[in-house]
């Protein structure tokens, strides 16, 4: 790479100059690891595509936990009907919250995600 150097009036031609060259620190980002536990709920935040401060939009949907839940639950006997109950327990759905001004994606909960990440800060 280039480096542009300005030379003093007072230099004559043929003398050596000392010139100090520093290394360029380079900040690296170092990627954070720590688990943010999204809500059910809708929360504050700010949007990363139109950087405003909004409350999310959620929208549920029955995943993987409710519909093991429902095997389950019609394994020990619940085959009239209440064996459907879990797919109705909103703590149980995959929570997706997006941005109420521009409808970006924000965030995703799923309750897998959510306990786990519960039981490893709970155990630190
Ligand atoms: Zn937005």
């Amino acid at each position: 790479m280039p480096v542009e150097i300005t030379v003093p009036d007072d230099v004559s031609p043929g003398q050596k100059l000392l010139i100090d060259s520093q290394p360029v620190a380079v900040q690296q980002a170092v990627p954070v690891t720590t688990a943010i536990v999204v809500p059910s709920a809708p929360f504050l935040t700010t949007c990363p595509h139109c950087h405003q401060n909004v409350s999310t939009r959620v929208t549920r949907k029955a995943g993987l936990v409710p519909w093991l839940a429902c095997l389950g639950l019609a394994c020990v006997g619940c085959c009239c009907g209440c064996c459907l109950v879990p797919l109705f327990i909103p703590d149980l759905q995959d929570t997706s919250h997006f941005c109420t001004n521009c409808d970006t994606f924000i965030a995703k909960r799923s309750p897998l995600k959510a306990a786990a990440a519960a039981s490893s800060s709970s155990s630190s």
